[in-house]
């Protein structure tokens, strides 16, 4: 019996080998870069400013084979990179570097027909070029300015044989991919897509989305998954120049699926819909703080952070003192001020019958009083502990006429639903999102965009 008991283990072990080696040769062949992006194509046709200037700037500074090192070294042209402090003008740096002012008024003369200077910020470098002087000492002519006018352009000023200049313009070679990953949710679901590596920016937005549905606090339990899937812009060398759209988000909460796409309408407006077209937008949020900044939706807390029951007719969302308090819905404040063991309180009414309140507030957002609109979204106060709270926490109500309800069984009304032609739209481009996450394994891969377009449904 013992025996065969250890022979069964000795199998399973095996087992669990052979599918842990599986496993690594699979993360392996999902590795980025080494099959996926072998003709990475530039996000625009390169033009011809461009090109002539990055030949001419080579011929410029490199030997011909004869050249020996001393002799290249005398031909390349002395650079110097300026880095901007704050209040510095383009001018400023180019005088720094040695350029004369009359240069430099020339140059910034021509810099900018292609560039406004005054966009110019701290911290920004400015590349400086000037001749080598034939005696090999000193600098010779002032040649070019250059800077990256942002993450995807380089704007430069060239002397022309005459004493002019003249102004260039050079896109980088920027790639947009789709980057997919997916993980099981730990402590939050900010910092396990963190800890995964999708950018804090396309989390945020995943967020916001996902809080007309999800419940931050109480809706997220430990064993929970995500699935995500985003654009993002990168260079040749692979380093992320610019974060894209969020393309597609899904949770896992329970075993009850929540999914979105980002679907661009004919008009040009951009929403996040379910499988059926229905847009994501609720009357209420269901987290009225932001979600990013609930660290720990289960386990240990310091407090309670209770739900809604007889005794307590709130749920608590339980999030650091100052983190912004937003109006679940549209309507029309009923009450803003101090109201005993509530502290702080707003209390908002929708229409419908419905209310909103907003309790131990720190403080209540400037221009928040009674008879004023309000937005979905707009920030009307503070977390904080006043009134009778044993932490910062909000706590937050769900009223029809005067009387709380348990906020889960609100029957709150939904957002746009597609139809006819747009929801035709809608699935064509639901269906290309949907290929794409089969065909991207979710482990951080990123694919590139002329593969992406090479989708069955695009041919
Ligand atoms: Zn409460």
């Amino acid at each position: 019996m013992g025996r065969r008991v250890s022979a069964k283990i000795k199998r399973s072990a095996k087992a669990v080998a052979i599918v842990g080696i599986l496993g690594v040769i699979a993360m392996i062949a999902a590795r980025p870069f080494v099959t996926l992006v072998e003709d990475p194509a530039p996000l625009d046709p390169l033009p011809p400013a461009y090109a002539d200037y990055e030949s001419e700037h080579v011929t410029a500074s490199e030997p011909t084979a004869a050249d020996s090192d001393i002799d290249d070294r005398l031909k390349r042209p002395v650079e110097r990179v300026v880095t901007a402090g704050s209040g510095d003008t383009i001018k400023d740096l180019m005088l720094r570097a040695g350029v004369d002012s009359g240069d430099a008024a020339l140059a910034l003369d021509s810099l900018g027909t292609i560039y406004d200077p005054r966009t110019l910020r701290a911290g920004q470098k400015i590349t400086v070029t000037f001749a080598r002087p034939p005696e090999g000492f000193g600098q010779g002519d002032f040649l070019t300015v250059s800077l990256n006018a942002d993450p995807m352009r380089e704007v430069a000023a060239r002397r022309t044989t005459g004493r002019g200049f003249e102004a260039v313009e050079a896109k980088r070679q920027v790639t947009r991919e789709v980057a997919h990953f997916s993980g099981t949710i730990k402590a939050s679901l900010f910092e396990s897509a963190q800890n995964a590596g999708v950018p804090p920016q396309v989390i945020v937005t995943m967020i916001h989305a996902l809080s007309y549905d999800v419940d931050f606090q109480r809706d997220i339990q430990s064993g929970d998954s995500f699935d995500v899937m985003f654009e993002g812009y990168y260079d040749a060398k692979g380093k992320l120049v610019r974060n894209g759209n969020l393309l597609y988000a899904a949770v896992n909460l329970s075993g009850k699926p929540i999914a979105m796409y980002r679907y661009e309408n004919s008009q040009g407006v951009v929403e996040y819909f379910n499988d059926k077209g229905e847009s994501v937008k609720k009357a209420l949020l269901r987290t009225p703080v932001d979600g990013a900044r609930i660290t720990s939706g289960f386990g240990m807390r310091t407090h309670p952070i209770l739900g809604y029951t007889k005794m307590h007719k709130g749920v608590d969302f339980g999030v650091p003192t100052g983190t912004p308090i937003m109006a679940a819905g549209d309507g029309t404040v009923e009450m803003a001020g101090f109201n005993g063991s509530y502290g702080n309180y707003v209390r908002i009414r929708h229409g419908n019958g419905y209310a909103t309140a907003y309790a131990h507030m720190s403080r209540i957002a400037q221009g928040i009083r009674t008879g004023r609109h309000v937005a979905q979204g707009q920030v009307i106060g503070f977390v904080g502990a006043t009134g009778r709270a044993t932490g910062p926490h909000l706590h937050y109500e769900v009223l029809i006429g005067m009387t709380q309800i348990n906020p889960m069984s609100v029957k709150v009304p939904t957002g746009t639903k597609l139809a006819g032609r747009e929801l035709d739209r809608f699935r064509v481009a639901k269906a290309r999102l949907d290929t794409l996450l089969a065909k991207i394994p979710p482990s951080g891969t990123r694919l590139a965009e002329n593969l992406v377009k090479t989708g069955p449904l695009t041919n």
